[in-house]
């Protein structure tokens, strides 16, 4: 089999362009996972370790206290869920086909 010849980097389509800046809340990166966070209000200290440490801004917070989770970001990485102090957890991954 013949072997095409390469293309030289200049002759390469130009791609991944981003055209309006800071759209990334336009974009729904939480549609994809099968599993969903879920917030316990009740059991919830408002301490905002969780808000603090998720690396997505998917804890919403409003005065200082969570108000919810932003599900369409949220990637149910769990990290939020490890470093809630509260027991049992104030934060839980379901299985978004029994939620
Ligand atoms: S699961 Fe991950 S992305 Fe979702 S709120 Fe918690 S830390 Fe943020
Ligand atoms: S880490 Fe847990 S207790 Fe603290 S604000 Fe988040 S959900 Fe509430």
């Amino acid at each position: 089999m013949k072997k095409e010849k390469l293309k030289k980097w200049q002759e390469l389509p130009i791609g991944g362009l981003i055209l309006d800046m800071g759209n990334s809340s336009e974009t729904q990166t939480g549609d994809w996972n099968p599993n969903r966070l879920v917030w316990n209000e009740d059991t919830c200290t408002h301490c905002l370790l969780c808000w603090i440490n998720c690396p997505d801004a998917s804890i919403k917070v409003e005065d200082s206290k969570v108000i919810g989770i932003d599900n369409y970001h949220c990637k149910v990485c769990g990290i939020c869920v490890e470093v809630c102090p509260t027991k049992p957890k104030s934060l839980e991954i379901i299985s978004e086909e029994v939620a």
